[in-house]
């Protein structure tokens, strides 16, 4: 096989048995589109079709819902007891984990993710799957007394066929994220991942038929955003959405699911600050800032891919941080040794490459600058650092999603304020400063969904995960995927004979 570049580029081995046709699965069949359209899926190394996938439209969404209404209506799913539903969830995890090797194969030469990074990715999915399937059972809902007189309670009921839309990046575990609370909660479910990265999500009807989901309850059609996704957006018989992806489609989606008023969560883009104070331990700060921008590729939506370092200090950490960026490994993804693999799409590299174009007008270039010398294909970008960015400029304001840093030094707690909360985003905040009192002071106003204080980005299930201005809508995690995926119902009921009439009985005079 030739790379198109013409360029020589690393490449991994094949997976065996890679599917001959990647599907839609509904009503528990594996089944083409309707009008038996497909699209190609590349291989993000050689940029070359590997596969045709069944490009799902109107009619195939049709035929989703219909499946995942008549489970919702007429099957056990929704009227299981929670803690049969979560056997069957706990099995799910079973199955993931003990298959966590071929969906980290399949998914990191899907996506061009680091094989180890993959791995991780999916033994997390199986982590959310276990977390909803234990949080449905200890679920308990409110109910309030007054003592011989009324009892008030909340009935809690899923909603029905959600609809779960999700991205590239880190696909199987984003579907996760959004699948296991909504099958915990009883609902049923149509899901569209994303087109450039179909390939794992496929392997979710095996799991699924495996661990005793019933037919129909889970449904997937593949397809582009345009096509499939805006079907599902728009069908009435689909009462929530979720959304992960851009703000721009977020914004689309909000507009297209507004005359249905559909219940909606929305888990939108980032440009997260890292925020390095001149009392900081400097070398646990650029370790996990490289890694906060660099790791999944740059691809994350929560990367700290605006650096703010406090003068004093910033001559000394910008070095430092070059230094260790240079000594990132870019490589194949399937290599063990690699720490950023290869970007998902040539229409992302490209992406990518505009923004450093850019960048090399608006900042200091010290580290990368495009494709790694040992890997000159075209689908690897090397590990890049812009200093002395000024705030508007391009880099420092827009997500580009890929390894690239933009770093700019301030000078008072003040300014660094200003900067972090100086774009149109507020996902995530990074926070490096020995001083507590400071840290909790910057956390208090900074616009970020979620901040983490001299810590990575690591994640406690229990926590509420979201963004706020362009970054999201509702938050997600915890009990908040519990309330987002289902109806509280209030029912009070009158004790005794508490009847307390009277209106239009009057004595007329
Ligand atoms: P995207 O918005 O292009 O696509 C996401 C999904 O939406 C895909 O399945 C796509 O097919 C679908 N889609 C596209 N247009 C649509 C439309 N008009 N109607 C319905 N569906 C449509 O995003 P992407 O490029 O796949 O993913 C990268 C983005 O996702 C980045 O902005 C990243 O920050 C964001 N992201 C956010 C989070 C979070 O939790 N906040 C997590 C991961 C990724």
């Amino acid at each position: 096989m030739d790379d198109s570049s013409g360029a020589v580029t690393a490449r991994g081995p094949v997976p065996a048995d890679l599917p001959d046709r990647i599907r839609h699965y509904v009503g528990g069949e594996h089944v083409d589109s309707v009008d038996g359209a497909t699209f190609d899926v590349l291989d993000p190394v050689w940029r070359t079709p590997y596969v045709q996938a069944a490009a799902g439209k109107a009619a195939d969404v049709e035929r989703a819902v219909a499946s995942a209404r008549r489970a919702f209506e007429e099957g056990p799913w929704p009227r299981m007891l929670p803690r049969d539903r979560s056997r069957v969830l706990h099995r799910v995890a079973d199955l993931v984990e003990s298959r966590d090797a071929r969906l980290a194969e399949l998914e990191s030469f899907d996506s061009g993710l680091p094989i180890t990074q993959a791995l991780g990715q999916a033994r997390r999915a199986a982590e959310n799957f276990r977390f909803f399937a234990d949080l449905v059972v200890a679920q308990v809902d409110d109910a309030y007394k007054v003592p011989g007189r009324q009892l008030n309670y909340v009935n809690r009921r899923p909603i029905g066929v959600a609809g779960l839309i999700t991205p590239w990046n880190t696909p199987f575990m984003l579907e996760s994220w959004k699948l296991a609370p909504a099958l915990a909660t009883g609902n049923t479910v149509v899901l569209k991942p994303a087109e450039f990265t179909p390939l794992s999500a496929s392997l979710w009807a095996g799991i699924f038929e495996e661990a005793g989901v019933p037919t129909g309850v889970f449904n997937l059609v593949h397809g582009l955003g345009e096509e499939a996704g805006d079907a599902l957006v728009r069908h009435p018989g689909v009462p929530l959405v979720s959304f992960t992806g851009e703000s721009r489609t977020g914004q689309l989606i909000f507009a297209n699911a507004a005359p249905h008023l559909k219940g909606l969560s929305m888990e939108l883009g980032g440009k997260s600050p890292a925020v390095v104070f001149a009392d900081a331990d400097l070398d646990a700060a650029v370790d996990a800032t490289v890694f906060g921008v660099f790791s999944l590729n740059g691809e994350r939506c929560t990367a700290g891919s605006r650096i703010l370092v406090q003068r004093e200090v910033y001559d000394e950490f910008v070095g430092r941080f070059a230094e260790q960026a240079r000594r990132v490994v870019v490589g194949p993804p399937h290599d063990p040794a690699t720490e950023v693999g290869a970007l998902v799409h040539p229409e992302h590299v490209e992406k990518v490459l505009r923004y450093i174009e850019i960048g090399r007008t608006e900042g200091r270039l010290v580290a990368g600058g495009g494709p790694p010398d040992h890997l000159p294909g075209g689908s690897y970008v090397a590990p890049t650092v812009f200093v002395d960015v000024p705030p508007d400029a391009r880099i420092f304001q827009e997500e580009i999603f890929g390894p690239v840093v933009a770093i700019t030094p301030f000078d008072t707690d003040a300014d660094a304020l200003a900067l972090a909360n100086g774009v149109r985003y507020g996902l995530a905040a990074y926070v490096w400063t020995n001083d507590l009192r400071r840290a909790h002071t910057f956390a208090q106003s900074v616009e970020a969904g979620m901040v983490w204080l001299n810590s990575n980005n690591v994640r406690d299930l229990r926590t509420p995960f979201g963004g706020v201005k362009a970054s999201g809508l509702g938050h997600e995690g915890g009990y908040r995927s519990i309330d987002f995926y289902t109806h509280q119902q209030a029912v009070h009921v009158a004790l005794g004979d508490a009847h307390q009439p009277t209106f239009g009985r009057a004595t007329p005079h």
